[in-house]
């Protein structure tokens, strides 16, 4: 067990836990409805040219372009109808030289036929001639067949958390069913004999558990199933006991509470009892999350994360998000990181990351991030903010007025700041 006085530097714990975790989530071929949300744990190449044959993108006439050159207002070119292209039939009747044949959006390009001239640029003179009022160049308004995917193209890459508009791809190309990697199974338990579960009534010096359903929610979030072992006695027996179960059903376990280094805390000696390697890391330089264990029993990551919520929550993006996405073979996910001003000073001690919460105001010059401070563990300070400034421990704190990322993890409308910007 490595015990970092000052914690282990974050970067290095990244490094540590991207070496050490593999993929473990089952392969499943399912229906296509069925993958969205999942990740793709195989890449679909498009089996045929999308589109299948070359299609007009306007309602129009599809003409040999030669026969438009020069058309322009003032001198239209003649050209002779020659029937109708229909929707969702083949067009096997070559175009003759100098004819145009009426064509819907969408419909196939008639043989012979380069390009579509827009109704709007045509006028029907009788029933037999049409005027054509501006030159249209070769391909113009026609997708080409294979424009959209050539045939072996990626339509999906492993490792890409399926969107619908992946579905609508994949439907279009005929791809019925896709090979994903089912949902993570995610333990989560609290300890702390002052925490008390939400059907309980609460008693003085109680507090109610708020991690528990903060992870629930985070891991459905991000596609795994929350598997609740409830909230364990600051014991080590009943804590061991409690792991034991978890380890052996899930393919990860968050355990809220007892991480540090106190007389109570009995997260390190719980997962150490699981077997080997036991915890690989105690203690990161990190503000918030330093009471922070990392284990494995087995191949099976545990992680003991403090008891503070704010911390808890930003252990989870830092470290837990990332190990799930090796878990499940997910090759996206990061979060985006916006350029934005900061409306004060921010303190940051050397030696350790820190990862201030911000609200991102949108005002007449750009976007500024206002630190929301408060003491840590206040939990409406996180839902205050929209995103976490990350003071690297290479550097000092960051002055007011300096450009600044942070890192959004949910993309909710900014607000704008008409107040800050009268007073400004
Ligand atoms: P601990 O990590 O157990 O030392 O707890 C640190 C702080 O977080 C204490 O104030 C705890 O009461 C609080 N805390 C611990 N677990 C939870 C939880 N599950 N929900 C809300 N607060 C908690
Ligand atoms: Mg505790």
């Amino acid at each position: 067990m490595s015990r970092f006085i000052d914690g282990m530097p974050l970067a290095q714990a990244q490094a540590l836990l991207q070496a050490r975790v593999a993929c473990v989530a089952e392969e499943w071929e399912v229906p296509l409805q069925e993958g969205l949300g999942l990740v793709a744990s195989r890449p679909v190449a498009a089996p045929t040219p999308l589109p299948a044959f070359a299609r007009s993108t306007v309602d129009g006439y599809a003409v040999h372009s030669c026969d438009t050159f020069g058309a322009e207002e003032g001198s239209p070119a003649l050209l002779a109808l020659d029937g109708e292209v229909l929707m969702g039939r083949e067009e096997t009747v070559p175009l003759p030289a100098g004819a145009a044949r009426q064509m819907p959006t969408g419909g196939m390009l008639p043989p012979g036929a380069d390009a579509v001239v827009m109704v709007e640029q045509c006028e029907v003179v009788d029933h037999a001639t049409l005027l054509v009022w501006k030159r249209v160049a070769p391909g113009e308004n026609v997708v080409q067949a294979g424009e959209d995917v050539p045939a072996g193209h990626p339509l999906l890459a492993a490792g890409r958390r399926i969107r619908p508009e992946d579905i609508g791809l994949l439907s279009a190309c005929g791809v019925r069913s896709v090979f994903v990697r089912a949902p993570l199974r995610v333990g989560i338990l609290s300890t702390g004999d002052e925490l008390v579960a939400e059907d309980r009534p609460l008693q003085p010096g109680e507090i109610r558990d708020s991690n528990r359903p903060m992870l629930s929610a985070l891991l459905r979030e991000a596609g795994a199933v929350a598997v609740d072992y409830g909230i364990v006695r600051d014991a080590a027996s009943a804590l061991s006991a409690a792991l034991a179960q978890a380890v052996q059903a899930c393919q990860l376990v968050l355990l809220s509470g007892g991480s540090s280094m106190g007389l109570r805390d009995y997260a390190a000696p719980a997962i150490d009892s699981l077997g080997a390697p036991g915890v690989i890391i105690h203690g990161l330089a990190i503000k918030p999350g330093r009471p922070t264990i990392v284990g494995f029993a087995g191949a099976v990551p545990v992680f003991g994360l403090p008891g503070h919520p704010a911390a808890a929550m930003t252990v989870f993006r830092l470290l837990v998000a990332p190990v799930m996405r090796l878990l499940s073979g997910e090759r996206e996910g990061s979060p985006l990181l916006l350029p934005a001003r900061l409306t004060r000073n921010v303190a940051s001690a050397p030696g350790r990351d820190d990862f201030v919460s911000v609200r991102l105001v949108q005002r007449t010059d750009g976007l500024w991030a206002e630190p929301v401070f408060g003491r840590s563990g206040l939990l409406s300070v996180m839902t205050e903010a929209d995103g976490v400034l990350h003071i690297p421990s290479a550097s000092g704190g960051r002055y007011g007025g300096e450009w600044v990322q942070v890192a959004v993890y949910r993309l909710e409308q900014i607000r704008r700041d008409e107040e800050g910007e009268q007073k400004r």
